[in-house]
């Protein structure tokens, strides 16, 4: 597999090293040179999850890994289901929600550890990342435990649900979490930073497990297939994927799937009051306001990592950015939707009611509608008890952690104090 830096071209790498490394030179994202194209979609359609994801990663990765290396990699990393449900005629969920930590960062988290340990130089690993709840949780049970790899995770302190924090902040051993005086932005920014840093990175081999890691994207490509193989033959014809956006990752993989050839009639961009982005649909002007909290805090992201790579797509493939649907919700709004997908018997949390919302109000006669549903509702137990005035059960894994002690360490917003923690945790 050949990638390039979107920023730098000049910048080609292979898999492993786009693996290792995370970003590029001046913080450029890696892209894949060449995009395969599958053309009997109804034959990949047929397989299993596993048989499928390897042939789709397999095509992107080329000859660089085996294909039995790459299935026993998928099969490692996808022990769980990613089931779409029907809420009504015509709308289903796509649930990414079964694995360890609740979220759909499971499937790029997992992929990734086990990408990562496959095309290891052997050389020392500090994982930085940032998190607005759950890439946390799925980064630091995917790592935890590996041998020779640091874990070190920044979250805007007060503004992770308490059951997210509990998830992640409670492991110890090689997982290192860190609340950050500032919001997400903040967090990302620090991050940034890091990389900017060369002789830190090369101190303490810095790598990255943000959804900038290409590994993670091409994971969910992989799920966008499997809700494909669930529906029938005319419905697949006439999709339309709603997508609960922060940092664009998961509207990247679904495009990505597009590009390798998955019938996707049109995507919709949703987000929260975090609207950089439908603006910029909109208006073409990119304006990112300050970041502001809202109960889908998992896209509270006002400066979206991906969306780079979502232009660099639509600049080869010719896909006009005004044919992606977008919008932006409000948390009244969402808590509408809660309740109506309620009413219609689908519990639901906020981020997914997000999509279901927007894909209500665009779906056109004749077309099937699928929205992914990115949480466990039971991981926003506060926002949804409220809104439904429920008392949702915690499943198993969350329940667990919930009552564990929280180990993490309060830090201010500023480079210098975290270097001396990354070099203190070595
Ligand atoms: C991360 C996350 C999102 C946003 O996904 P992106 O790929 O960053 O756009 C949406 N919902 C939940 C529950 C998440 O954890």
């Amino acid at each position: 597999m050949k990638l390039y830096n979107i920023k730098e071209n000049d910048e080609q790498v292979s898999f492993g090293q786009a693996v290792r490394q995370g970003l590029g030179r001046n913080q450029g994202l890696f892209f894949p040179s060449n995009l395969p194209k599958f053309d009997d979609i109804d034959a990949l359609l047929a397989e299993d999850f596993v048989t499928r994801s390897t042939k789709v990663l397999s095509a992107l990765i080329g000859d660089e890994l085996p294909a039995e290396q790459v299935n026993a990699l998928v099969d490692a990393a996808f022990q769980f289901p990613a089931p779409i449900k029907q809420v009504k005629d015509g709308v289903y969920a796509l649930e990414l929600f079964h694995g360890p930590t609740l979220a759909f960062k499971d499937f790029g988290g997992r992929f990734m550890a086990q990408s990562l340990a496959a095309v290891s130089d052997g050389g020392k690993i500090t994982i930085l990342t940032a998190t607005s709840g759950d890439t946390g949780a799925a980064v630091a049970h995917a790592f935890y435990g590996m041998e020779d790899i640091n874990v070190v995770i920044l979250y805007p302190k007060g503004k992770i649900s308490p059951l997210q924090e509990k998830l992640f902040c409670t492991l110890g051993k090689n997982i290192h979490t860190v609340a950050i005086d500032g919001d997400f932005d903040a967090c990302q920014a620090l991050v940034k930073q890091a990389f900017d840093d060369q002789a830190l990175r090369e101190e303490i081999g810095l790598n990255s497990a943000n959804s900038i890691n290409i590994s993670r994207l091409m994971a969910q490509i992989c799920y966008y297939f499997e809700a494909a193989s669930q529906l029938t033959k005319a419905q697949r014809e006439n999709l339309v994927i709603s997508v609960p956006s922060g940092n664009f990752g998961n509207l990247t993989a679904g495009l990505l799937a597009k590009a390798l050839g998955l019938p996707i009639k049109r995507f919709i961009a949703a987000t929260n009051a975090n609207d950089t982005v439908p603006r910029y649909l909109e208006t073409g002007k990119w304006e990112p306001k300050p970041t502001v909290a809202t109960t889908s805090n998992a896209m509270d992201v006002s400066q979206p990592n991906n969306w780079p790579r979502i232009e660099e797509l639509c600049r080869i493939k010719e896909w006009g950015l005004e044919t992606l649907g977008k919008g932006a919700v409000s948390d009244e709004q969402s808590a509408e939707s809660v309740k109506a997908l309620n009413a219609l018997g689908y519990l639901c949390e906020p981020h997914g009611a997000i999509a279901y919302r927007l894909l209500e109000e665009q779906l056109a006669e004749g077309e099937t509608g699928l929205f992914l549903c990115t949480a466990h509702p039971a991981k926003f137990k506060e926002v949804v008890d409220d809104i439904l005035g429920s008392d949702i059960e915690l499943p198993g894994p969350l329940a667990k952690h919930a009552a564990m002690e929280l180990l993490s360490e309060d830090l201010a917003n500023d480079f210098d104090a975290l270097k001396v923690v990354l070099r203190r945790v070595q």
